[in-house]
């Protein structure tokens, strides 16, 4: 996998689990208020990091940190990224991805291996306004088989939605948690890119 960075420490990305977050590089959207543009944009990637780093950092905190979140740009459009779920799992780490549910497929295959524990998917906007956020046109029918597939997946899950108040309507958020059915739905403030810049710093921190 081409990975991007590494926060080596966080109790809030993946509940109930001191983690650390792979960062990969490469989105298949582009979202109007992309906090990690440096992984989602070709000519703003950095030279990435080794893998052999990562599997290194990752056994000298084994029974220290609990699980492992992979985050992006977008995982999914790794095609090794089974394998990479499943050294982790390997290892005894429990997994969390972060997913913008556009590959259904590579889903259901993390799914089915039993390589995933924890799946968290972006809902951008109700379903037929997509491209408003994402710039890309999307399939809905992508997004919902996604979504059907983590539901009944039987694991840990959360929908979310940053709300972008310049072009998501209150409206848009009823129509949002009537489609995850009022569970496992959460909504976010939009914060400033600026902000988020901070946490993409502390990407090579050691602790
Ligand atoms: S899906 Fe995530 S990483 Fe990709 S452009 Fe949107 S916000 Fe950025």
């Amino acid at each position: 996998m081409k990975i991007g960075g590494l926060v080596k420490f966080t109790l809030i990305d993946f509940p109930g689990r001191p983690a650390a977050i792979v960062f990969t590089q490469g989105c298949n959207f582009r979202c109007r208020y992309c906090h990690n543009p440096e992984l989602v944009y070709p000519h703003l990637f950095t030279e990435p990091v080794a893998e052999e780093e990562i599997w290194s950092f990752l056994q000298r905190r084994q029974g220290t940190l609990e699980g492992v979140v992979v985050s992006g740009g977008e995982p999914t459009l790794h095609e090794d990224l089974p394998v990479f779920m499943a050294r982790l799992k390997a290892m005894g780490y429990a997994t969390k991805l972060d997913t913008n549910g556009a590959r259904p497929a590579m889903l259901k295959e993390l799914i089915d291996q039993k390589l995933v524990d924890f799946i968290a998917m972006d809902l951008k906007a109700p379903l037929g306004k997509y491209s408003v956020i994402t710039g890309v046109e999307t399939n809905p029918e992508i997004l919902r088989q996604s979504m059907d597939l983590i539901r009944t997946s039987g694991l840990e899950y959360e929908f979310r939605t940053t709300y972008d108040k310049e072009v998501l309507t209150d409206t848009d958020i009823k129509a949002l948690e009537e489609l995850t059915q009022h569970k496992n739905y959460r909504v976010q403030e939009c914060l400033p890119v600026a902000k988020e810049k901070a946490t993409l710093k502390v990407l090579h921190q050691e602790i």
